[in-house]
């Protein structure tokens, strides 16, 4: 589990939905592989307003339906509706395609010409009027993160083995103010599950390589990560994660194939 500082608790694992809800034809498919993910547990729900326009949004809204107080749901605001006036438009826009009343977290997707008061004022507002439960932010390096005021319960970056730069500075800053990170594309979008040490690993675990990769994201117990899976497999597959344990052995082997960062590394978006 991992505990945001305002005391929520959620599982370390949950599912991510970007390109998801875009096609008629996957749709079915899709709203099982996200039901399957809340049956397993992995009911952190990651989405936002800029995924497909809004369609992600819709087709979480109809993945949770009736089951609204089982996940804990994340959505995200553009920086170009971050405004005071504008972020709480967007977010009762999203309320509405995700047919709720409430979202449980709410994050700036990336920092833009707003300033992060003013944002972060909205955020207040709508945590005021019970719309969102708290705030966070998301690719902010760890120099914007201490211009934040507080409030702030998580910030959401690309946190995989080929993107390893948050543990330079980000994520020890993370720790020393308990704050959970969100791991994002923690497969590197699909790319990793192909790489030969990370099999090697996988075989001699009896596993796979996504369950390694995303395993790996979660070793620290502080970062919370989001894999997006379309198909129930997939989400059978990386739900199995959770029981991975990685020795010693196995990490070095991983550091080795994938070194951890020996400088400040700019902080990578995808
Ligand atoms: P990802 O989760 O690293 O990878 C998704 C890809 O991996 C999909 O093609 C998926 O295929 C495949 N995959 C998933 N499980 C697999 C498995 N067990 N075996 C083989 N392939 C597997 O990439 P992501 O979608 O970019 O990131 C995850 C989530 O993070 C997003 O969906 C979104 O919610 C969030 N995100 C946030 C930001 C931000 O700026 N804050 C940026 C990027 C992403 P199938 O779909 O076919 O299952």
């Amino acid at each position: 589990m991992i505990t945001f500082p305002d005391g929520s608790e959620v599982p370390s694992l949950g599912q991510g939905t970007w390109h998801m809800g875009d096609s008629p034809a996957t749709r079915d498919e899709e709203l099982r592989a996200i039901r399957t993910g809340i049956d397993l547990g992995l009911t952190v729900i990651d989405t936002a307003e800029m995924y497909g326009n809004g369609r992600s949004e819709q087709l979480v809204g109809e993945a949770i339906s009736g089951r609204r107080d089982d996940v804990f749901l994340v959505s995200k605001v553009l920086p170009s509706n971050a405004s005071a006036k504008a972020t709480v438009e967007a977010c009762r826009a999203s309320l509405r395609r995700l047919n709720t009343d409430r979202l449980d977290l709410y994050l700036l997707h990336w920092r833009g010409r707003y300033p992060l008061e003013e944002t972060v004022a909205a955020f207040e507002t709508l945590v005021a009027d019970g719309s969102i439960g708290a705030w966070g932010v998301s690719n902010l390096d760890a120099t914007d993160l201490a211009e934040l005021p507080p409030g702030c319960q998580t910030d959401q970056v690309l946190y995989n083995l080929t993107r390893r730069g948050p543990e330079f500075d980000l994520l020890p800053w993370a720790e020393a103010v308990r704050m959970p990170v969100m791991a994002y594309s923690p497969v590197e979008q699909g790319r990793l599950v192909g790489h030969t040490a990370l099999a090697d690993v996988a075989r001699s675990l009896d596993a796979t390589p996504a369950q390694v990769a995303l395993a790996w994201t979660m070793r620290s117990g502080s970062v919370l990560s989001i894999p997006k899976a379309s198909t129930a497999a997939h989400v059978r597959e990386n739900a199995g994660a959770r029981d991975l344990r990685l020795s010693d052995a196995d990490l070095a082997l991983l550091d080795r194939a994938f070194p951890p960062p020996t400088r400040p590394v700019a902080l990578e978006m995808l």
